[in-house]
């Protein structure tokens, strides 16, 4: 309850005159009176007053619903899948016709959730590290000026192709590969699919930056 009231305080209103302090069960809670939120066009109020399930929760300004009782019955709603999917789709759509209010919302939300957005960031990295790749890979090729660009699916039918054999030694990348750029980025080659295998890193290492003819014929290879 006390919390609610102290949430306001960061609220950007102009003049702290249209909160009045309140005691409810001895703590100080601040209140924002409907009739100023209607005044100022803030979407919530709060009079401190329980609802009829109990609650001392904001409000509606609008209707004077209380902010807890619709998150359960959204809780509630969204707990049949149907409504779950219909409810994320219709979010998507949103997104994808308001891209710079979803991006402020997404801002604000990072701001109050630092802690939680790092770990949620560090999750999704360790489980997409083909992605994570893929993009360093196109950002490092486009800053050395290389043309073409690959996605990680690229990658992944190159992986297919070459069965998950490194493409020198021929030993299992299953565990572990590298994409190599078959002319390196350093010689002027691309960094379009066209361009790429996989190979064991140690192969990967001994290849670096040669001229793939002349490395293959260091192992004894013509080609
Ligand atoms: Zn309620
Ligand atoms: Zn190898």
């Amino acid at each position: 309850m006390a919390e609610t009231g102290q949430a306001r305080l960061s609220m950007p209103i102009h003049g702290l005159s249209a909160y009045l302090l309140n005691h409810i069960g001895g703590v100080m809670i601040i209140l924002l009176p409907r009739k100023i939120a209607t005044q100022r066009g803030i979407v919530r109020y709060f009079n401190g007053k329980p609802c009829i399930n109990g609650h001392i929760a904001e409000r509606y300004t609008k209707k004077s619903f209380c902010v807890e009782c619709s998150r359960e019955a959204l809780r509630r709603h969204l707990s049949i899948e149907s409504n779950l999917k219909a409810h994320n789709l219709r979010g998507k759509k949103w997104r994808e016709s308001h891209k710079r209010e979803s991006a402020f919302f997404v801002k604000q939300w990072q701001e109050r959730n630092k802690e939680r957005f790092k770990s949620l960031c560090s999750r999704w990295k360790s489980e997409n590290k083909d992605k994570v790749n893929t993009y360093t890979r196109n950002r490092r090729a486009l800053i050395r000026g290389s043309d073409g660009a690959h996605t990680a699916d690229d990658v992944s039918r190159i992986l297919a192709l070459q069965g998950h054999r490194c493409a020198i030694c021929m030993t299992s990348i299953k565990d572990r590969y590298h994409v190599d750029h078959i002319e390196p980025i350093v010689r002027g080659g691309s960094n379009g699919k066209d361009n790429l295998q996989v190979l064991c890193p140690s192969c990967n290492t001994s290849k670096g930056g040669k001229d793939p003819y002349e490395f293959a014929a260091t192992l004894g290879r013509l080609f």
